[in-house]
């Protein structure tokens, strides 16, 4: 992969500022508030310097597909956050005013539960919870950690085989089963759309997923902390705004298109 296709960290301010305008105009449309959605920038094909700058913007909602890649990024922010606040400690007024006091790590991708272990520690919500099974794994290290991790059950709604996803009708049962796991907490749920041109191929997918998060909340499963609904990308951020998703994730309209 090269670079060329990125975009640079000085031009990052605008593409941050171009992906607002789109959230607020969507919300608008919807008559929803632009502040109750969430944007989480996803990083995965972003370079150490774009993530830099876009922190120092005063974001701090991050995302990563992978885990050893997490893992690297977590190490490079906690040291260059570390570094500017040691700075700004030694100058009395600086250009950290907009750092923020920490960020936050989100778990998109696939997770494989030997993975579980490493990830834990680094995350503040995992968003691919696709199975009893590595619901348990998190569960158990979750106990053993002394801890609670917050969790989204990954929805497949488009039916794809190549998408990873608990099938529409079974999540209502996983819930059910993870809430009463004391060491998960239940945040919601995530989904991804069909991958096409079209951003309105994926309007059935996200109400689809809509419908199920209001049923369990109608059930009162998770309580009221299951609030989030993490769907939308870049491609179809605006449909997604407009069927109730109050967390995107947004990766090339942000950092530019990669190269592979
Ligand atoms: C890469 C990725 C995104 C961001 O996609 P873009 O099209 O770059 O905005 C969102 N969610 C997941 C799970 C991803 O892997």
């Amino acid at each position: 992969m090269t670079t060329e296709g990125l975009i640079g960290p000085a031009q990052l301010k605008d593409s941050y500022r171009r992906v607002q305008d789109r959230i607020e105009a969507a919300a608008a449309k919807a008559g929803r508030r632009a502040g109750d959605v969430q944007m989480i920038a996803v990083t995965k094909y972003a370079s150490p310097d774009q993530i830099r700058t876009l922190v120092e913007l005063g974001h701090a909602e991050l995302g990563e597909s992978k885990v050893q890649q997490l893992g690297q990024r977590v190490a490079m922010l906690d040291e260059f956050m570390g570094r500017k606040k040691t700075l700004a400690g030694a100058a009395p007024k600086s250009s950290v005013d907009d750092l923020p006091e920490k960020v936050r790590w989100h778990m998109v991708g696939h997770l494989q539960r030997n993975k579980v272990k490493q990830i834990i520690p680094l995350v503040g919500l995992i968003h691919s919870v696709d199975s009893l099974r590595l619901a348990e794994e998190i569960h158990n290290y979750a106990a053993r950690m002394d801890t609670v991790v917050d969790i989204l059950i990954q929805v497949n709604t488009t039916g794809e085989p190549t998408k990873s996803g608990v099938a529409g009708p079974a999540v209502i049962h996983l819930a059910d089963q993870i809430d009463t796991m004391m060491h998960l907490k239940l945040r919601g749920l995530m989904t991804m759309g069909p991958n096409t041109d079209n951003p309105e191929d994926a309007r059935p997918a996200f109400a689809r997923t809509a419908d199920i998060f209001s049923d369990i909340r109608k059930e009162k499963i998770g309580g009221s902390e299951c609030n989030v609904l993490s769907m939308g990308m870049s491609s179809d951020l605006e449909v997604a705004v407009e069927e109730g998703a109050n967390v995107l994730r947004i990766g090339r309209s942000l950092f530019g298109e990669p190269q592979l």
